[in-house]
This record gives C-alpha cells, sequence and structure tokens, in this order.
C-alpha cells in the first residue's frame, strides 16, 4: 500500500488548494467510519441505522485520499468519526498516515475521539507521533453523562484521558453546551480540565441529523456562558490558535485557556481552512452546506478523471459559509446529515 500511495503522491502537481474565495485549504478531516459506541442525544438518533460496510472507504483507500490531500499542502488531518477508534484496524491507517509526519509533508496528525477506547490505544497513538487529541467529554458527572450519551461509561473515559497523557499527549476536551444537562455544570469542568493542564473547548449544538429531540430546547449562546464565567474569572484575550475554529481566551485565576466555537451565534467561515471527507469518501467543503464530490466514484470507477482533478473540482464548490438557524420556525435540521457522518 504504501510504495503505491507515495508513487501517487509524488505524482501530483505541488499546487496548493485555493477556494474560489481565496481560502486557502490546508486542513482535512477525515471520518473513518460513521459507528459509535456512544449515541449522544445532540448527535444521533437513539436507533441509528449505520452505513453497510461496504460502502466504507478501504484503510488503503482513505490512505490514498489523505495522502493526495496532504500532497496538494494539506498541513493538518484529523481522524475522526463516528468514534474513529472503534473502527477495526484504525492503528494500522494512523500508523501508515504517520509516514507524512516523518518527511515532513504535514505538521499534524490529530485524532477526534469520545475517549471509551483510550486506554488501549494511547501508547500506540503516541508512538505514531500524536502529540495532541481532542476527547468530548459533556459531562464529569457518571449520571448525566449516562443521560447525555444514552448509555456511556464516564469512568472508561477518565481512564482514558490518564492513560494519554501519561503516554506524553496534550489534550482539549471539548464541551457540547446543552442547555438541559450541562450549564449549571460547565465552570466546574473548566476548573477540573485547567487544573490537570487541559484547555478546554465550549461548541454550541449545531442543527444535523433528525435526533428526534427539539434542539431549540437545548440551545445556548456561548456569549450567555461567556458572560456568566466572567462573573468568576478574568478572561483575557488569547492569540492561541489551533488551525481549527475556535477563539481563545485565557482564566487568569486557572492559567488555562477556553475555546469558544461559536457556529450559530457568530459565524466563522471568513476564515475556514478545512474540509471533511465521510467515511464513504464523499468531500464536503462545508459542514453546514449539502454539495459534495463523491471522490469515492473516482477513486472505485475507471474513468479517466485523475483523484487530483477531482480534488480541484471539490475544492471549487466550497461554498461561502453554511446558514445554520436554530429557533422556533427553523425546527428542522439544516442539514440532513448527522455530525457523525460527516466527521466532526
Ligand atoms: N466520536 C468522536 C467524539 O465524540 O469526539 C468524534 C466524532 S464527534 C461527531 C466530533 C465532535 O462533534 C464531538 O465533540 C461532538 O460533541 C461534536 N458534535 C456532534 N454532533 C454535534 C452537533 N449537532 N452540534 C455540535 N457539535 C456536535
Ligand atoms: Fe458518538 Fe461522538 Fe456522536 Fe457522541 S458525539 S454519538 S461519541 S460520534
Amino acid at each position: 500500500m504504501t510504495s503505491h500511495v507515495l508513487l501517487k503522491a509524488k505524482d501530483t502537481a505541488p499546487t496548493g488548494l485555493v477556494d474560489p474565495f481565496g481560502r486557502r485549504v490546508s486542513y482535512l478531516r477525515l471520518s473513518v467510519t460513521d459507528r459509535c459506541d456512544l449515541r449522544c442525544t445532540y448527535c444521533m438518533a437513539e436507533n441509528m441505522k449505520f452505513l453497510p460496510r461496504k460502502d466504507l472507504l478501504t484503510l488503503e483507500e482513505l490512505d490514498q485520499v489523505a495522502s493526495a490531500f496532504i500532497g496538494r499542502g494539506v498541513r493538518k488531518l484529523r481522524i475522526t468519526g463516528g468514534e474513529p477508534l472503534v473502527r477495526r484496524d484504525v492503528m494500522e491507517l494512523i500508523e501508515s498516515l504517520s509516514r507524512h509526519l516523518q518527511s515532513g509533508a504535514l505538521d499534524e496528525l490529530t485524532l477526534t475521539t469520545n475517549g471509551t477506547q483510550l486506554a488501549r490505544f494511547a501508547d500506540r497513538l503516541a508512538a505514531a507521533g500524536m502529540k495532541r487529541i481532542n476527547v468530548s467529554i459533556d459531562s464529569l458527572d457518571p449520571e448525566t453523562y449516562r443521560r447525555i450519551t444514552r448509555g456511556g461509561d464516564l469512568s472508561k473515559v477518565l481512564v482514558g484521558i490518564e492513560a494519554a497523557q501519561a503516554a506524553g499527549i496534550k489534550i482539549k476536551l471539548n464541551c457540547v453546551a446543552l442547555k438541559q444537562d450541562n450549564l449549571d455544570e460547565i465552570p466546574a469542568m473548566i476548573a477540573w480540565a485547567h487544573e490537570r493542564d487541559m484547555d478546554f473547548t465550549l461548541i454550541e449544538a449545531m442543527p444535523m441529523g433528525d435526533i428526534s429531540e427539539d434542539r431549540y430546547d437545548q440551545f445556548v449562546s456561548l456569549a450567555e456562558i461567556r458572560a456568566n464565567l466572567e462573573r468568576d474569572w478574568t478572561l483575557e484575550t488569547s492569540s492561541h490558535l489551533t488551525g481549527g475554529p475556535a477563539r481563545y481566551v485565557r482564566v487568569a485565576e486557572t492559567g488555562g485557556r477556553i475555546g469558544f466555537i461559536t457556529p450559530m451565534s457568530h459565524n466563522f467561515c471568513e476564515s475556514c481552512n478545512r474540509v471533511r471527507l465521510t467515511c464513504t469518501g464523499q468531500l464536503y467543503p462545508c459542514l453546514g452546506q449539502d454539495n459534495m464530490t463523491d471522490l469515492r466514484a473516482v477513486l472505485r470507477a475507471d474513468n479517466d478523471e485523475s483523484l487530483d482533478a477531482a480534488i480541484d473540482r471539490a475544492i471549487g464548490i466550497k461554498p461561502k459559509g453554511h446558514d445554520f438557524d436554530i429557533s422556533r420556525q427553523g425546527q428542522s435540521p439544516s442539514v440532513a446529515r448527522f455530525m457523525s457522518t460527516t466527521g466532526g
């Protein structure tokens, strides 16, 4: 697999990817599965139907597409899902892709995970060159965690976080702000994270997929949370950037950072540098729009379009931005697919 992919990467012209609005695409999120061992209420329906395995890109195909993007100037690659660590042999893919770190073609190879399997994989992830990962955790109360995730066991995640830290991996926690579930707990979660040397990023819930719950009842603006935090803490503007959409502040009292991802209350599309590949090979240039390019069809068809040409086509349709809306009038999801399908 490796030599074939390397040849392909070398064959591509070293031209960067720039979208129609002049934004350089330097960050690829690669979803390796739509499956997950949890069913977070804001992310999935209770009875999710998962894709047939034959529809998924093989590890070789995932490697081929990721390597083609790296050949075109992508410097940051995030493995996501679904839950990436439930895909069998995912470590093989990660270990193979780590050659791009060694060659200097990639600045960062990273992961977003729910943390339930981290204890098993922490050492191998560190050995593959992962220096920082994101772990999603929406409550530190076992019962609330179980409710939000529809059955998850918080203790597994806590053990996973410890294992990753012991392996030398820096962790950022991701937390979706949910009005009815974790709003009151957020300051204590931030303090807990900062005591353990973890940054903490808050995310506004986005209307993706039909989750059979009322998103309006769960939505809370991060501006509201920030105002609450400012009653107890001094939030200093931070220039810290990670190549993603979060805007950071430093808490003077704890020395830790809080990130705010505010797709709903403050659109960040003007600086978007990202595209997402689903586990079935569809390249979505925008999380919040439906237009996409089917790269699997290009990989599996015997037609003449090269992967490189298809990637150019895909970047050429990157829209200016999303139009997410959660309001009493806008109950239906803005995009039909689930976050777990596109890769968060
Ligand atoms: N399973 C992994 C995890 O939970 O970290 C990776 C995939 S998950 C789809 C990636 C991130 O998207 C998680 O932090 C999750 O909380 C977030 N997410 C999922 N659905 C969302 C939604 N509708 N709005 C906002 N964030 C969402
Ligand atoms: Fe699974 Fe992550 Fe979605 Fe939760 S947010 S259901 S852990 S994919």
